[in-house]
């Protein structure tokens, strides 16, 4: 850390607090030339050098690093117990710096069951960059043995829980399968979060994160992160393709980002909880035929959920509406509370008809509603589903 950069005075490793200490108090970084708790907003593009021609600061220009962005880098890596965090411009920013990082001829395994936003780009410019997609059923390891091509195979992404079904795949497992295949494990934990799982202790390599959701936590920034559990050459090669193509994260943003990991652990814990207590009684609901969420042991994924998450399983739940797509499309149009939008891990609970979004090749069910669940009170949030569902079914008989 170059000597004029706030650095954090409490090391993660040696200090044996806990994490929400040190997100609270943003690993103790205050501004080494005020003192001032809240380190200052770095917006400088460019740096001075020295008479010497050095660049003492180890910093030179703002599209490569900057003060502010480290900050906040720093307190992802810790949440995740990373080798180093990069932060981008955006979740899928930060996703296509890995894909792009392969080499022509580079065959991939991702999941039939993901974020239908990266499902799309692959399919449109993995061609492009002449690598191979197979989409495959990541629940179950043995279907990753199957299509694993050794000495070929460079990279299995997963996504755990998996937008929108929730789908869980197993780490530690895949972790195995790819590395005897001479491969790497990502894995977009942007559903699980920091607080529910860390998928570099489970043998993954790479972990990603729309930071637009829970871990920004405010529906006003959009950002992206990579995390690793070693700083090797791929990751070189992922820290120059940001800098190179000017995919980092702007200062104001990496600045609010910041502000909200402060918070990160206690809205975590309180939107699991919200969401756990509304997948237990939508369960019950007349008009809910399916409640997906990993918490509940009817889930296919609970067994090996309730292995690699803890402190719960998310703020992330889908319901499916007896009667079918105009019913459920009929509910959301029905709320009062929850906000009708996409987008997912705010304070504010939303609500969204998933299949409408994601159009004819998805294996999202079209009955199904998917819900990220805020901080609200829980028993208002289930009122406001309750009425909504008994509205959309009124005229039933
Ligand atoms: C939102 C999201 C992304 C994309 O992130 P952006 O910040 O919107 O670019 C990727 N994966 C998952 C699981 C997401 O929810």
């Amino acid at each position: 850390m170059p000597a004029n950069s706030p650095s954090p005075d409490l090391d993660a490793g040696a200090s044996g607090y806990a994490k929400r200490t040190l997100a609270a108090q943003a690993m103790g970084q205050i501004d080494p030339v005020t003192r001032a708790v809240v380190p200052p907003l770095h917006v400088s593009t460019t740096f001075l050098r020295d008479p010497d021609n050095a660049y003492s600061s180890g910093f030179s220009y703002g599209r490569a690093d900057n003060a502010t962005v480290r900050e906040a880098e720093s307190v992802l890596a810790m949440l995740e117990d990373a080798a180093g965090a990069l932060l981008f411009g955006s979740g899928m920013a930060a996703a296509a710096a890995v894909f792009c990082a392969l080499e022509p001829g580079d065959h991939v395994i991702a999941p039939r069951v993901m974020y239908w936003g990266l499902r799309r780009w692959l399919q449109q410019e993995g061609p492009r960059l002449r690598i191979s997609v197979d989409f495959v059923d990541t629940e179950t390891p043995e279907n990753v043995r199957a299509a694993i091509r050794p000495g070929e195979t460079r990279l299995v992404w997963i996504e755990t829980p998996g937008n929108p079904l929730w789908t869980i795949a197993d780490i530690r497992a895949l972790a195995d399968i790819a590395h005897a295949a001479g491969a790497r494990l990502a894995v977009d934990s942007t559903a699980a979060s920091p607080f529910h799982t860390q998928p570099l202790a489970l043998g993954a390599d790479i972990v990603m994160h729309s930071a637009t959701k829970i871990l920004n936590g405010h529906s006003d920034v959009i950002a992206g992160v990579l995390a690793c559990a070693d700083a090797d050459a791929t990751w070189a090669r992922i820290t120059a393709i940001r800098a190179g193509w000017g995919a980092i994260l702007g200062p104001f943003e990496a600045y609010l980002l910041m502000r909200s990991l402060r918070t990160f652990p206690l809205r975590a814990a309180a939107q699991a909880a919200g969401a756990a207590a509304l997948a237990e009684r939508l369960g019950q609901h007349p008009h809910v035929s399916t409640v997906l969420y990993p918490g509940l042991s009817a889930h296919p994924g609970h067994e090996v959920a309730a292995r690699q998450m803890r402190n719960g399983f998310g703020f992330m739940l889908s319901i499916r509406v007896s009667g079918g797509e105009t019913a459920a499309i009929a509910t959301a149009a029905a709320v009062r509370l929850w906000k009708r939008a996409t987008s997912l891990g705010g304070v504010e609970s939303l609500i969204e008809h998933r299949a409408s979004v994601e159009g004819p090749d998805t294996p999202c069910p079209p009955d199904l509603l998917r819900l990220s669940t805020g901080i609200e009170d829980p028993d208002d949030l289930f009122g406001d589903l309750d009425q909504a569902l008994r509205a959309a079914h009124a005229g039933d008989r």
